[in-house]
């Protein structure tokens, strides 16, 4: 069984990260997407809420091989622990790719068995990121265009609220 983990920090999920989903469930047999503590990136949703979205979107979307989860520690360690085969990254454009190069070549470095694989955005996709959905959001923009419509007023509420 070949099992992937998708890792990111989904703040929130968006239509880009929902594309990734969706594709990598089909190339593997089981996928985890890992909710991942980034102590270096503010977030606007808590953990918590970040995975009950996931799970929201992947059962609408009836992904029945994916599963969430969140990590608060190395990314490698969860690899590890897991038994995992493949860590799956989505690349927007050239801007993701030196970071994620990076990424996955200290990943290899540290456990030798973690081959990462990239999976391109659709072209409508790749402006896409939670930052922008978050500042659209929070100005009273429409975001229905950016994030599935099972969890469109939830981000849209909280958003509002924290104004
Ligand atoms: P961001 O906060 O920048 O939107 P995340 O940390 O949540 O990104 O991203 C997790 C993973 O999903 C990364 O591999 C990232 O490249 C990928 N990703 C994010 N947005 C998109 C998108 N619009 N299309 C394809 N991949 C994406």
């Amino acid at each position: 069984m070949k099992l992937a983990i998708y890792p990111g920090s989904f703040d929130p999920v968006t239509f880009g990260h929902l594309e990734i989903i969706s594709r990598a469930s089909k190339l593997f047999d089981k996928l985890i997407v890992l909710v991942s503590v980034n102590p270096n990136k503010p977030s606007s949703f808590s953990i918590e809420e970040r995975k009950e979205l996931l799970h929201k979107v992947v059962e609408a979307e009836k992904l029945n091989n994916v599963e969430i989860d969140s990590n608060d520690g190395l990314l490698i360690d969860y690899f590890t622990k897991r038994n995992a085969d493949v860590i799956v990254k989505g690349l927007r454009a050239i801007s993701d790719f030196e970071y994620e190069f990076q990424m996955a070549q200290a990943n290899r470095r540290l456990c030798y068995k973690a081959e990462t694989i990239f999976l391109t955005a659709k072209s409508e996709n790749t402006y896409l990121s939670s930052s922008m959905v978050k500042q659209i959001a929070m100005f009273g923009g429409d975001i229905s265009d950016f994030v599935p419509e099972c969890v469109l007023n939830q981000i849209t509420e909280r958003l509002r609220i924290k104004q």
